[in-house]
């Protein structure tokens, strides 16, 4: 346990950061650690080049974006991954042909095995069909990012091994129904600013306040929990060296 566990950042999971974001920009973030996921390979490409102390860069595919999809080249997508520990967005999604975006994603997941890295997963209206290609291509270090299956789909995840990014826009009965050590704080910015109420990524109070009051416990605790719950899916994934060394510092003191 740490004797400073207010001092833990805020931690986001993911969120959208534009891959030319500036150092002042960055300091409105007011000291959040946040896992900026990309939509395309080209947002992708700049973003894995860059160094970030408190930000983790991923390699996106988008499932609801055409164009991404188009842009998906298998080479060039390896090769982000000596770049990035992160994996994120990728997955399926309810817009668009089903089988195009199976056949990316699978393709995917093929790159991820044996790789030391994360994977943020959409699966909006497609969870079902997400979670078919996951008990095929399991991998330790999927993340499941505003999932909302339902409570069959939701057991079948979490006999998988997934962990779940969790915003403020989730109903209760999700929340309380995954398992808390399981749980990462996300904001999904600015895609949910309406219903989550955050105003910038890594602005995840609201969640932390409703989360922490769910499971009687204080903000700071829970804060506290989310970090562990980083620091165990990073060593089972042996991300923990990869991630930027402020960021591991954190995981392994909280
Ligand atoms: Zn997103």
């Amino acid at each position: 346990m740490s004797p400073f566990p207010d001092e833990l950042p805020p931690l986001d999971c993911h969120a959208h950061i534009a891959p030319d974001v500036t150092p002042t920009q960055i300091d409105a973030l007011q000291g959040a650690v946040v896992f900026a996921v990309t939509r395309t390979p080209a947002e992708a490409h700049r973003a894995c080049r860059r160094r970030d102390a408190r930000l983790v860069w991923g390699s996106g595919v988008h499932p609801g974006v055409s164009e991404a999809l188009d842009a998906f080249d298998l080479q060039q997508f390896r090769a982000t991954l000596r770049h990035t520990c992160l994996i994120g967005e990728v997955g399926l999604d309810r817009r668009g042909n089903l089988e195009r975006q199976r056949t990316v994603l699978a393709q995917i997941l093929h790159a991820a095995q044996d790789q030391a890295v994360l994977l943020s997963l959409h699966s909006t209206g497609r969870t079902g069909p997400l979670l078919d290609l996951l008990t095929d291509q399991p991998h330790p270090g999927m993340i499941l990012h505003w999932f909302l299956g339902s409570p069959t789909e939701r057991q079948h995840a979490i006999a998988l091994g997934a962990y779940f990014s969790v915003n403020a826009a989730m109903p209760d009965d999700i929340l309380t129904s995954l398992p808390l050590t399981r749980l990462l704080p996300e904001t999904d910015f600015p895609a949910s600013r309406r219903t989550t109420g955050a105003s910038r990524p890594g602005h995840i109070d609201r969640l932390e306040q409703r989360l922490a009051q769910l499971h009687g416990m204080t903000p700071e605790h829970l804060r506290r929990r989310f970090w562990q719950n980083l620091r165990e899916l990073t060593t089972r994934t042996h991300v923990l060296d990869r991630l930027p060394e402020p960021v591991a510092d954190w995981a392994l003191e909280a």
